[in-house]
């Protein structure tokens, strides 16, 4: 996708738009071999997330647990932000109001520049005790200790800062998820089929107060008939020539 023409409404709708919310899902990451930590090879190849990412694993093999999250944090740090992640970063200097949702804990959007961001599952980076709640940096807690959660002052465990399975999403970021969706002129829905929890509910809220709706993702999803337009394409092809036309629309005379 080299350039990409917009219809003259969708080129309306971007030239008035003041607050945009960029929602990405696991797609955004795929570019960056992210896509399920499943590929690799190697010892963690066949595990199932279900299996560990639950606070009921971290419970019972803690080393197990906290071992496959240091092999993920690892597969991170070697990876590198993507054209998706960039794209999606550059368009922040183009609306006064702008802000990134992500189901991804990979940290890419930051490392790529975007600031605004909400990290809806939380992020890899960090780790916290599981009975004070103090923070730490992820690889400083991995560094000090690579086979077995540290001990925390407190005696608790320190724990990756991801949302696990069972757990509520942080309730502050889920809030301020919902706010930029309910008040968005442009809702952009990238990478993500929309049909996990709450990612349905923030397509939803932005569709419900009349923003104009832009999906990128390789198929189809439950949401594309509510979108405005559909650009059925992988993320890292799509959003850089996307961004270009959305910066045409803002910026004729560059
Ligand atoms: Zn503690």
């Amino acid at each position: 996708m080299d350039t990409l023409k917009l219809s003259e409404p969708i080129r309306q709708r971007v030239r008035s738009a003041a607050r945009v919310v960029v929602f990405s899902g696991a797609g955004v990451s795929r570019e960056s071999g992210l896509d399920t930590f499943r590929g690799a090879g190697g010892l963690w190849e066949r595990m199932r997330p279900e299996e560990l990412a639950t606070p009921q694993a971290f419970r019972a093999e803690p080393e197990r647990v906290w071992q496959w999250y240091a092999w993920r944090f690892r597969q991170v740090a070697e990876a590198s932000p993507n054209p998706a992640h960039r794209a999606i970063a550059r368009l922040e200097a183009v609306f006064p109001f702008y802000t990134v949702v992500t189901q991804n804990v990979d940290g890419l959007h930051r490392r790529a520049g975007s600031r605004n961001l909400l990290e809806l599952h939380g992020a890899l980076a960090h780790a916290f005790c599981n009975r004070c709640g103090r923070n730490r940096d992820m690889g400083e807690a991995i560094a000090e200790s690579p086979e077995s959660p540290p001990v925390c002052s407190c005696g608790g465990k320190f724990r990756p800062g991801v949302v696990w399975f069972g757990e509520s999403l942080p309730e502050a970021t889920l809030a301020g998820a919902s706010d930029a969706a309910t008040s968005c002129d442009l809702f952009l829905s990238v990478g993500t089929s929309g049909t996990v929890y709450p990612a349905a509910g923030l397509i939803e809220l932005a569709y419900r107060a009349g923003a104009c709706l832009i999906e990128v993702n390789p198929e189809p999803t439950p949401f594309s008939r509510l979108m405005d337009l559909c650009l059925t394409a992988p993320a890292g092809e799509a959003l850089p020539a996307l961004a270009e036309a959305m910066e045409r629309c803002r910026w004729p005379s560059t």
